[in-house]
C-alpha cells in the first residue's frame, strides 16, 4: 500500500545523528565540539540507549588478558600508574567515565575510570546530557526516524514522526546510530540480518540469519554480598569466573570491599531446568545493589520485527517473577528485589555492507589499518565459538577498527556507528560492546565535522586530518 504524507520542515543541519544511544551521544558530542550545527534525534525520552535504559556495562577500556593473574598484575594494576600502556579506548568516552565516577555514579575496576565500569543509569544519563548540552547539541526526543530519501548516492533528507505528525529534516551529513541501521536500510544501503553464509562457513553460526538473543540486564537491590561471598567460598563449584571481567573470587571480594567494580558468576539451580545456570553479577555504587544477567533474561527472536520485540519486552518483564524465585534461594539473595526492569536489549539485527567488512581474523590477529580510527579489547562475545577461536591466546590483546566499516556502500553522506557497522558476525561480537561503540561514535562525529568544513563524500575524507583530530581528543587507534 502506498500513502502520501504531509510533512512539515524542521529545517537543515550540518550533521544529524539518528539515535541518541551509546554511539549516538558520542557522535553528536564530537560533531558539535567540532563546531558544526548538530541535531540528535532519539525515539525515547532518554539518551544513552543500552548504556542507560539497557543497564549495560561500559566495557572494555583495556587490553584483554585471558589469564586471571596476568590480567590483574599486568593490566589492572598498571592502569592506575601507566594507563597508556594498557588502555584501548580513551578520548571522549574516557572523559565521560571520568565524570561519571567523579559524581559517584559508577564503579570501575581498581576504582579507575578507564577500566571495566558499571554505572547507575540515572547518573550515566545525567552525565551524557550535560556533555551534550555543553557541546551545543540540539536534542529532539520522542521522535522516530521512519523514512530516509536518497537520490544518486546522496541521502537528501529523513522523515521523522512525533507529536507534530511528520517532519522532514535535511542535513549535509547523517550518522546512523539507531543500532539497527534503520536509516541506512531506508536509504537503500545493502545489509544482512544476523549471520551470513561466510559466518556459517567459519563456524560463527549454525544457520544463515541466526541472531544473538535479546536480553535484559536487571537492576536489583537487597544483595548481601558478604553472605554471597561466604557461600561461594564454601561452595567453590558455585563460583564461575567471568570470561571478560577475568576476576578470581579473591579479586572479586577485594574489589567489592574497596568500593570498586567486581564481576562474577554464580551457578544457580533453576527449578525445572537440568544442570546449573550462570547468573552474572556486577556491583553498583550502592553496596547492596547489582546489575544481574541470569536465566530467563534472554529471548530468541528478531529485534526488528515489531511484534516480536513487544513480546520480548513483555516476556522478560514477566520472567522476573520466575527469576526472583530461584535467585532468592541462594544465600545472600534472600531479600533480593528487582528495582529497575530495563527496556529489552537487542544484541544483533542488521549489519550494513560497508566499504570494508572487518572480520574475526582481523580482530583476532590485531590487524593494523591505514585508516584505523578506534581500538577495542573486548573478546568475541558469541557462544559457542569455534574451538580454534575459543583457544587463541588473548593475553595483552587489542584490535583495531578502520574508518571504512562505518561507510555504507552507495551513499556518500551517511556514516554508521555502533553495533550495525560492517562486520562479520564474529567480529561484531567483539566490537558491539559499549566502549567500542562510543569510540566509533566519536570517530564518526569528528569525521562529519571535518566533512562539513571540507565537503565531499565521506569515503574521500582526509584520513590523516581525521586521525590528527582524534588524537587531539585523546583517542586511541
Ligand atoms: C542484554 C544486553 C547486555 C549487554 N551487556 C553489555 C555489557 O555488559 N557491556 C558492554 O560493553 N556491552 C553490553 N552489551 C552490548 C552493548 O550494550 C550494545 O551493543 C551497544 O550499547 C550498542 O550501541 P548502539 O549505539 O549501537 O545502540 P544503542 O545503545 O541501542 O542505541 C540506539 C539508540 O537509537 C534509538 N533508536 C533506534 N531506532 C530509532 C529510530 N528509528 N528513530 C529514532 N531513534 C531510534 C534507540 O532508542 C537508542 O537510544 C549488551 C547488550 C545487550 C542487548
Amino acid at each position: 500500500m502506498k500513502y502520501t504524507i504531509e510533512a512539515k520542515s524542521y529545517g537543515s543541519y550540518d550533521v544529524v545523528v539518528c539515535g541518541g544511544g551509546t554511539a549516538g551521544c558520542f557522535a553528536a558530542i564530537a560533531a558539535a565540539r567540532g563546531g558544526v550545527k548538530t541535531l540528535l534525534i532519539e525515539r525515547s525520552f532518554k539518551v544513552g540507549g543500552m548504556l542507560t535504559v539497557g543497564n549495560a556495562g561500559i566495557t572494555k577500556f583495556t587490553e584483554h588478558c585471558r589469564d586471571v593473574d596476568v590480567y590483574k598484575s599486568e593490566v589492572l594494576d598498571v592502569l592506575a600508574t601507566e594507563p597508556e600502556r594498557v588502555q584501548v579506548v580513551r578520548g571522549t568516552p574516557h572523559e565521560f567515565v571520568d565524570r561519571l565516577l567523579a559524581r559517584g555514579g559508577g564503579v570501575g575496576t581498581n576504582g579507575v575510570a578507564g577500566s571495566y565500569i558499571f554505572s547507575e543509569k540515572a547518573a550515566a544519563e545525567m552525565t551524557l546530557l550535560e556533555m551534550l548540552d555543553e557541546a551545543g547539541v540540539t536534542v529532539l526526543y520522542d521522535t522516530r526516524i521512519c523514512l530516509a530519501n536518497s537520490e544518486d548516492g546522496i541521502l537528501k533528507n529523513i522523515v521523522v514522526c512525533n507529536k507534530d505528525g511528520f517532519a522532514e529534516i535535511n542535513a549535509k551529513y547523517f550518522i546512523d546510530c539507531t543500532g539497527d541501521a534503520d536509516v541506512a536500510a531506508q536509504a537503500g544501503v545493502p545489509f544482512r540480518v544476523g549471520a551470513s553464509e561466510y559466518d556459517v562457513e567459519k563456524g560463527g553460526a549454525k544457520t544463515v540469519g541466526e541472531l544473538q538473543h535479546m536480553g535484559a540486564m536487571h537492576r536489583v537491590r537487597g544483595v548481601d554480598f558478604e553472605k554471597l561471598f561466604a557461600y561461594l567460598e564454601e561452595n567453590p563449584d558455585r563460583f564461575f569466573q567471568h570470561e571478560f571481567g577475568v576476576m578470581s573470587l579473591e579479586n572479586v571480594k577485594e574489589s567489592y570491599r574497596n568500593g570498586e567494580m567486581c564481576v562474577f558468576r554464580v551457578m544457580a539451580d533453576v527449578p525445572g531446568i537440568p544442570g546449573r545456570r550462570p547468573v552474572q553479577f556486577y556491583n553498583l555504587p550502592e553496596k547492596d545493589e547489582a546489575i544481574i544477567l541470569g536465566h530467563y533474561a534472554g529471548y530468541h527472536g528478531c529485534g526488528i520485527d515489531a511484534f516480536t520485540l513487544s513480546d520480548a519486552q513483555k516476556t522478560l518483564q514477566l520472567n522476573t517473577k520466575k527469576m526472583k524465585e530461584y535467585l532468592r534461594a541462594i544465600p545472600g539473595l534472600e531479600n533480593l528485589e528487582f528495582i529497575y526492569i530495563p527496556d529489552v536489549g537487542v544484541r544483533e539485527t542488521r549489519h550494513i555492507e560497508g566499504e570494508y567488512t572487518i572480520t574475526e581474523i582481523d580482530v583476532l590477529s590485531s590487524k593494523r589499518f591505514e585508516d584505523s580510527v578506534a581500538c577495542g579489547g573486548h573478546p568475541i562475545d558469541i557462544h559457542p565459538l569455534p574451538p580454534e577461536i575459543e583457544n587463541i591466546d588473548l593475553n595483552h590483546w587489542r584490535f583495531y577498527i578502520p574508518y571504512r566499516v562505518m561507510l555504507p556502500k552507495g551513499i556518500d553522506n551517511l556514516l554508521i556507528a555502533g553495533r550495525a557497522i560492517s562486520a562479520t558476525r564474529m567480529a561484531s561480537g567483539a566490537i558491539r560492546p559499549t566502549a567500542q561503540c562510543m569510540a566509533l561514535g566519536e570517530a564518526a562525529g569528528v569525521a562529519t565535522a571535518i566533512l562539513t568544513e571540507n565537503g565531499g563524500a565521506a569515503r574521500d575524507i582526509d584520513i590523516k586530518l581525521l586521525q590528527e583530530n582524534l588524537k587531539k581528543n585523546g583517542a586511541i587507534f
